[in-house]
């Protein structure tokens, strides 16, 4: 589950990572008041405001309507109004949202941090993620984070670091340092440094996370270490174990018919191509998505109706693909195990009576428990269905049904 970045800030804060303070906001008059709170817990005279939305490069993003970009500097309580205003409401394109952009609901407004001191203030990558072939964690790290962490990854590959670490040993000292030392930090920034790998891996256990990035870590000017962005990615499997974080899904920004598909308990997936598909379990799921394709047709989404496919949830399997206009046919692919052919032969009979003109043409592959009873039902309902029994046949009347 992917969460906004003053969430992902909250979490790494309640584990002692130091963070860029800040509050959030949903109107232009919030942000002020925030702000003004924001000055008193903090003493900052300068702020940032950042749209909140689940995608990154805000900074270098546009705000469509108003020309804004996604992260700006407010130099002073004075701008914080106008400058709100210009983001909020908006939709924000970045290099991550496709040209649709995104809707911003909300603002972060944020200390300044990159205030001038000692030094100059030093921008940092650093993400923690699990490497599944090596069954380890990785802590990958740059001395050149900021905006443009994608060039460098290109273009000067060896300038990214990684540290493995053993989860049944834990981050151990010498890898804390290690991190400090590539950075090129030393002194009072080293140990902070140190201690800021430590806590960012304590939060990443600790939450569940499958994924942190955080973009920049800056070393401020006077040599504090603090995490200035968060992206968060919370494994959606560990959410029962923190009820807290299961609160911090903003729906707004997932695909609003894999939530209507979610709800009704179907695991569904948007795809772009022009072929429904209705199937239950993954694997066959995954396996018809390649008959598909072989076929000549691309899927339209991923469906796992589940084993316990009955006719209500047929029906509904069959609106939620329907809403998607690029479907020129759908292909029904059930073995019936548990669940009984027959019965999904009559959530589709009855979604055809229920929804009325279905304008592509289905293909039915029912195998398994009770699949003669299946064909017959669909076949007595003078419905227009393509019935068929093996894959193959499956593929060949795709390609039939699309002039492939
Ligand atoms: P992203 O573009 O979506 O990754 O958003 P970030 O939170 O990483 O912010 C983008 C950029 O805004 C950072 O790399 C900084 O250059 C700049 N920025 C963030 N916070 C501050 C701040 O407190 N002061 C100043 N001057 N710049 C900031
Ligand atoms: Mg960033």
């Amino acid at each position: 589950m992917n969460i906004h970045e003053y969430q992902g800030k909250s979490i790494l804060k309640s584990f002692g990572v130091a963070i860029q303070e800040g509050l959030v906001a949903d109107t232009p008059q919030e942000a002020v008041e925030v702000a003004k709170k924001l000055h008193e817990q903090t003493g900052t005279g300068w702020f940032v405001v950042k749209a909140q939305i689940h995608a990154g490069g805000r900074g270098k993003g546009e705000v469509k309507e108003t020309g804004s970009r996604g992260v700006v500097l407010a130099k002073g309580l004075d701008k914080v109004e106008d400058i709100a205003a210009g983001i909020l409401g908006g939709t924000l394109v970045t290099a991550q949202t496709g040209e649709a952009g995104k809707m911003v609901n909300k603002v972060l407004i944020a200390q300044d941090v990159y205030y001038p001191g000692e030094s100059e203030p030093a921008e940092y990558y650093m993400s923690v993620l699990l490497d599944r072939a090596s069954g380890k964690h990785i802590i990958m790290y740059s001395p050149d984070g900021g905006v443009n962490i994608e060039e460098v990854a290109e273009k000067t590959p060896e300038r990214i670091f990684k540290e493995e670490i053993d989860p049944m040993l834990g981050l151990q000292g010498f890898q804390m340092r290690r991190v400090a030392f590539n950075l090129g930090l030393s002194g009072q920034a080293f140990k902070q440094m140190s201690k800021f790998v430590a806590s960012l891996y304590k939060a990443f256990l600790g939450c569940d996370a499958s994924m942190f990035e955080i973009n920049p870590v800056l070393k401020t000017s006077d040599d504090k270490i603090i995490a200035v962005d968060s992206k968060v990615t919370l494994d959606g499997n560990a959410l029962y174990r923190h009820k807290d974080y299961a609160e911090m899904r903003d729906k707004t920004e997932e695909d609003a018919t894999e939530v209507e598909a979610d709800e009704a308990g179907l695991n569904f997936v948007n795809l772009d191509g022009n072929v429904g598909c209705m199937v239950n379990g993954a694997g066959l799921a995954m396996a018809t998505m390649d008959i598909i394709k072989l076929s000549g047709g691309e899927p339209a989404n991923f469906l796992d109706v589940g084993g316990t496919a009955d006719a209500a949830r047929v029906e509904k399997a069959f609106r939620i693909i329907l809403k998607d206009t690029s479907v020129k046919a759908i292909l029904v692919n059930i073995f019936g195990g548990i669940v009984r052919c027959d019965r999904v032969a009559q959530g589709i009979v009855d979604a055809y009576k229920n929804i009325g003109d279905i304008p592509v043409p289905i293909i039915v592959r029912l195998q398994g428990t009770n699949a003669k009873e299946a064909k017959q039902l669909i076949e007595d309902s003078g419905l227009e269905v393509h019935s068929v029994i093996l894959l193959q046949e499956a593929a060949d009347k795709v390609k039939d049904v699309l002039g492939a």
